[in-house]
């Protein structure tokens, strides 16, 4: 076993230029084969690690005896070197770097501000295999919203590409066989190749990790994004997100457009957009029952109900509940119309909104929690913002405006989702209904914060995940934890009580 490394701390001399020090951390002294970072840009440090252990013959036992690295057998070593900053520390401590280099942070990779986390569930280690071979691997490599290495074109894996055997990353391999796949004993790290490239990055891969990195720094501190609580599909929806970043297909508030408009017209609009912002605040409880739909969203929240009604095949609803349906829109029963040959269902009758003196109420059992959870953060956010920009929770009428659009095209989908998902339980023909067969999805949100204004927000939908039960049910469970959500609740509030 070798002796472990001394600490080096890196120091620059008085009037020494730091021009010459590559941004990805210098190393000037330690024993190991293989750990000149200049050489591997960007690495990982689980990547650098694979390497130290190939190229230095290391077996498991001596990452605690040589880095501070203790792991159980069984641990994902790509996992821990990825999402434990103990472990980093440990590591950069051992191999005398100055501090944990930022690239081995998940965040850092990123175009918005959010938890790494969400790609850790399910976590697999991906890999450029031309790459690899050589013994690099970078974080760029594990991020869902590339498909191919940059450099070499290839497309990324997560198993053997000879036997598509998962890559085992377990902290328990055979000692100079680590990434070798167990059961075809194709080595995906080449010791030879490794030794070779000790001084040489994969071409062209300096200057794009550092403008990408650069490119996302800039991103991060514009945009922040929203996670569904339960979320389902992240590596996926992910991948859209920054996808949409990437092309631009954005949506921006055109600031030229609110001024132009009278100061009349601009100051009703400021007042009704307050009343909204007030009538939506039902939404940060637990199970919020019902939503007096602000004025702005009436009529699309009606035409939702509306559309879907005129939609439906023959014989699936009764006159009255159709009368219901339409009532929103002022729409009459159309000639011709063919009811239901059943008696009026009381719980159907609750699915589109209901008008009480002059007030349209709009019933979230039948939306996922997800959906209207996303619109109030949104809400959050943008009063938030305010505050901390000493506007006094002030919103800006074109960021009110900005987040009532928003949050109406969330409101809206979540319900015509719900709505044919509790329908689909009385009127199973909707599964027949190629467009509009009963499915659930959920808002990814990205809101951008340019010059301390809400300037843009960007939505991308994704299937919410269900085992073995139907959209209905999935509300219904959706329904029965928020309930759940609110004893709990009422319980804290009588505790706190004196
Ligand atoms: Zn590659
Ligand atoms: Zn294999």
């Amino acid at each position: 076993m070798k002796d472990a490394p001394r600490v080096v701390s890196l120091q620059l001399l008085e009037g020494e230029s730091r021009e010459h020090l590559t941004p990805f951390g210098a190393m000037t002294q330690s024993p190991w084969v293989g750990s000149d970072l200049s050489a591997i840009p960007a690495t990982s440090a689980f990547g650098l690690l694979a390497r130290l252990v190939r190229l230095n013959v290391l077996a498991p036992r001596d990452l605690f005896a040589n880095f501070g690295l203790r792991l159980r057998r069984a641990d994902d070593l790509s996992e821990v070197m990825t999402f434990s900053r103990a472990r980093q520390a440990a590591l950069a401590k051992a191999l005398g770097l100055a501090e944990i280099p930022h690239e081995w942070n998940l965040s850092n990779w990123f175009p918005f501000r959010t938890h790494a986390e969400l790609l850790r569930d399910p976590w697999s280690f991906r890999y450029c295999p031309v790459c690899l071979a050589t013994g690099f691997h970078t974080l760029l490599h594990q991020l869902p919203w590339f498909h191919q290495c940059p450099w070499h074109g290839c497309a990324l894996r997560t198993q053997c590409p000879q036997c598509h055997a998962p890559t085992a990353t377990q902290a328990d391999w055979v000692v100079d066989a680590n990434l070798r796949c167990r059961i075809c004993g194709h080595d995906m790290l080449v010791t030879e190749r490794a030794i070779a490239a000790t001084s040489l990055a994969p071409k062209g891969a300096r200057a794009f990790l550092e403008t990408y990195l650069a490119w996302v720094a800039e991103q991060r501190a514009e945009a922040l994004l929203l996670v569904p609580d339960a979320p389902s599909g992240s590596h996926a929806a992910l991948a859209d997100l920054v996808g949409m970043q990437k092309t631009g297909v954005v949506s921006r508030w055109n600031r030229n457009v609110a001024k132009v408009e009278s100061l009349q017209a601009h100051q009703v609009e400021v007042l009704d957009e307050l009343e909204s912002f007030r009538r939506l605040d039902v939404l940060h409880q637990e199970r919020p029952g019902f939503l007096q739909v602000p004025n702005l969203m009436r009529r699309a929240i009606a035409k939702v109900a509306c559309n879907l009604a005129l939609k439906l095949p023959p014989h699936t609803l009764t006159d009255r509940e159709m009368r219901l349906f339409l009532a929103g829109l002022g729409i009459e029963v159309p000639k011709g119309f063919q009811p239901a040959h059943r008696e009026y269902s009381g719980s159907v009758s609750m699915l589109p909104p209901t008008s009480v003196a002059g007030q349209q109420y709009l019933n979230l059992t039948c939306l996922h929690p997800s959906t209207y959870r996303a619109a109030i953060r949104l809400v959050d956010v943008a009063i938030n913002n305010s505050l901390a920009m000493g506007y006094h929770g002030q919103v800006s009428p074109n960021e009110a405006h900005l987040v009532l659009q928003a949050c109406r095209a969330i409101l809206c989908r979540g319900y015509a989702e719900g709505l044919r998902s509790v329908l689909s339980r009385h009127v199973p023909e909707l599964y027949g209904m190629s467009r509009d067969r009963p499915h659930l999805s959920q808002p990814w949100v990205i809101v951008i914060l340019e010059n301390s204004d809400l300037s843009a927000v960007r939505v991308v939908w994704r299937p919410i995940a269900r085992v073995n039960s139907g959209e209905a049910d999935v509300l219904d469970q959706a329904d029965a934890a928020n309930r759940r959500r609110q004893r709990a609740a009422a319980r804290g509030r009588t505790r706190k009580r004196p």
